[in-house]
């Protein structure tokens, strides 16, 4: 994979034998970044080569859920030649922004053209080896970056992220538009923060329900093949406490309704 003098390549791109997920959303704080993480940790435990793209530039939490960031800063990468070794965490390759940046007040200047750059060079010069996956953890909302993945990374499948709410999911509908205005396939839809199951078996809807029926249904309209909801993740403290700590649910915890919708979804996809 060292290509020593000459261009570096992209080895994720068109013809690549690697399924290259893009995690999106259209507003921050569904659980984006929770998902990727816990997706990444399920598949790399049923045996598959998984990697991590963090290229949420607002708010990268990849290390910190793969327990990459014990002390809240992110695990430096290393060096080999002239590429960049990524950090490994429950198995999972990881390659974020927050490896690379001071401090999370730095971000804020990322934008545009530097966003786009750091990721086409995360493409090329982090050493990931052979993958069965790579999962993109993309900033929430539309914009540069879905534009830049659209140009490097026109092989990559959208998995759309909302929660019940209406206000997450009409936001949603419009990141899975641009995702396929440049030129990806959508996946299908995750709807998080699903009812919150008490002791006395009640459940309280704290987010709503349905808004991923409805993105499923917009992004649906006028395509040969139907989106299709592919899970229903519910609220739980559990899987908070995991991204906290460092240690996703879905290896610490499997029998929790999240960590099991989870893993379903992994064998699904
Ligand atoms: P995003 O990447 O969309 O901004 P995060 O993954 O950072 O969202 O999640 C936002 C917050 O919500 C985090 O504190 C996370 O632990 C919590 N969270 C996400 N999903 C759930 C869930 N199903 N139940 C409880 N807390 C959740």
């Amino acid at each position: 994979h060292l290509r020593p003098g000459g261009p570096k390549q992209n080895p994720f791109g068109p013809g690549t034998l690697t399924r290259v997920i893009a995690v999106t959303s259209g507003k921050g704080g569904v659980g984006k970044s929770t998902l990727t993480a816990n997706l990444a940790a399920s598949l790399a435990h049923q045996g598959f080569r998984v990697g991590i793209l963090d290229a949420d530039v607002y708010g990268f939490s990849i290390p910190a859920l793969m327990g990459l960031a014990p002390d809240g800063v992110a695990a430096k990468p290393t060096r080999l030649d002239d590429m960049i070794v990524p950090p490994v965490g429950h198995d999972v390759k990881v390659i974020s922004i927050g490896m690379f940046v001071e401090n999370a007040n730095a971000a804020v200047a990322w934008r545009g053209p530097m966003l786009q750059r750091t990721i086409t060079q995360f493409l090329t010069d982090v050493y990931f080896g052979d993958l069965d996956f790579l999962l993109l953890d993309l900033p929430p909302g539309t914009g540069d970056v879905a534009i830049t993945v659209g140009q490097q990374l026109p092989n990559a499948e959208v998995l759309v992220v909302t929660t019940g709410q209406s206000a997450a999911s009409e936001v949603a509908v419009r990141a899975g538009v641009v995702a396929r205005q440049t030129g990806q396939r959508i996946l299908g839809v995750v709807e998080n923060m699903g009812p919150l199951v008490l002791q006395d078996g009640s459940a309280i809807a704290l987010f709503g329900q349905g808004g991923a029926d409805t993105v499923a249904h917009e992004l649906s309209i006028g395509q040969d093949k139907a989106v299709e909801v592919l899970a229903r993740i519910p609220l739980s403290l559990g899987l908070r406490e995991g991204g906290d700590q460092g240690t996703p649910i879905v290896l610490s915890h499997p029998a929790d309704p999240a960590a099991h919708a989870i893993n379903e979804l992994a064998r699904v996809i």
